[in-house]
């Protein structure tokens, strides 16, 4: 097992890319899609589960772990691996976003952000520095800088604004991580939905220099074809040999449209949130287990998914346990949908290797247009 971080790309099919990153924790093979563990857990799934459905690594979230139990906790009992017996790489948010869409009476300033914790109203100060500090105490492999993302739509002037200041952000991440061999700090790109502000500020990252990049500041609800027109350009802009990283994406297609245009990385909680209400993503699309229809259906969700709901289970048992609340219904369904999208991504990475990625593309549209099978 290497020591060091590193990136390597084996292939290509149009702008799509296969690679694999090297961390002293094991390797992520990419493009890799990564499950949200939230508060230190992917809801409803052991760590083991987690690793069966295909995931090379996994995202916590700062913000929520900083409030509770607190990163110094997590320190104490030993960093965050060890914490919620995950051995394989972990990647940490900045904070900065759940800041802004999850607390109360934020202050923003040069220096960084106050605000008021969702949990218990308590008074925190958020900063490049403090959020370096944090991810190095949860013992995180992949760091984020820690940067602003404006609410979309905004102005041109207030987008420049708020992406420079995230450019001096980035630097005083850089800065305040230091040298940590084996660890990686990845840089984020802002820009809204402006090629030149995108481009403006991938010089900037480039210019200080990082282990990965990262195309932030969408999926805020700008909608899928906002964000391809960003990802026809934004990944260019971006330094070929180090992985690239779409935030919080997303849908299976929006998966695939990313993966298209350059993406090596995702990460989003939809498989998990999903599983808890009912909503299940299959490749004939979105099924939803709560419908009437399948109350009698003794098939399984899925013919063709080798996972335990659908191995094991009938639609008519899936559709009983979610109306009578019980947990396994989150369980089976969350197990489902993070198996499905693993499967999506090693697809993905078939295809790119043998240099067919259209071929890739025109099967998964090809069986999502068929629908949902009929009802019995
Ligand atoms: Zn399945």
């Amino acid at each position: 097992m290497t020591e060091k971080f590193s990136f390597q790309l084996h292939a290509r099919s149009g702008k799509a890319r296969a690679g694999t990153i090297h961390t002293p924790r094991g390797e992520i093979r990419t493009p890799a899609f990564m499950p949200v563990g939230t508060a230190a857990t992917v809801k409803a799934m052991l760590p083991g589960s987690v690793r069966q459905t295909g995931a090379d690594i996994l995202l916590g979230n700062t913000y929520h772990l900083m409030l509770r139990p607190t990163a110094e906790r997590i320190d104490r009992l030993g960093g965050l691996h060890k914490f919620m017996n995950w051995e394989r790489p972990i990647l940490t948010d900045s904070g900065g976003f759940q800041v802004m869409s999850l607390s109360s009476l934020r202050k923003m300033s040069e220096d960084g952000v106050t605000f008021k914790s969702h949990i218990d109203g308590s008074k925190h100060h958020l900063t490049p520095e403090r959020s370096m500090e944090i991810q190095r105490l949860l013992g995180s492999d992949i760091v984020m800088c820690f940067d602003e993302c404006p609410a979309l739509p905004a102005e041109r002037d207030e987008i420049a604004r708020s992406m420079r200041m995230s450019m001096r952000w980035a630097g005083r991440s850089r800065e305040a991580f230091g040298d940590r061999p084996g660890h990686a700090l990845f840089g984020i790109q802002q820009g809204g939905l402006d090629e030149q502000l995108r481009g403006e500020s991938a010089d900037a990252l480039k210019a200080i220099g990082f282990e990965g990049y990262a195309v932030g500041g969408l999926a805020v609800g700008e909608g899928q074809k906002a964000m391809f027109e960003v990802l026809d350009f934004a990944p260019d802009q971006l330094p070929e040999d180090k992985p690239r990283y779409l935030m919080g994406v997303g849908k299976p297609d929006d998966i695939v449209g990313a993966v298209k245009r350059g993406i090596d990385m995702m990460d989003c909680v939809l498989p998990s949130r999903s599983g808890r209400t009912g909503q299940v993503f299959t490749r004939r699309g979105v099924v939803n287990i709560k419908n009437a229809r399948h109350q009698d259906d003794p098939r399984p969700l899925d013919e063709a998914c080798s996972c335990p709901a659908c191995s094991n289970y009938s639609r008519a048992y899936l559709h009983h346990v979610f109306r009578s609340q019980e947990i396994i219904s989150s369980m089976l369904l969350t197990w489902h949908n993070l198996h499905y999208f693993q499967e999506i991504m090693q697809q993905m990475r078939a295809a790119i290797a043998v240099d067919d990625f259209a071929g890739f593309e025109r099967q998964f549209h090809a069986e999502r247009a068929l629908g949902d099978i009929e009802p019995v």
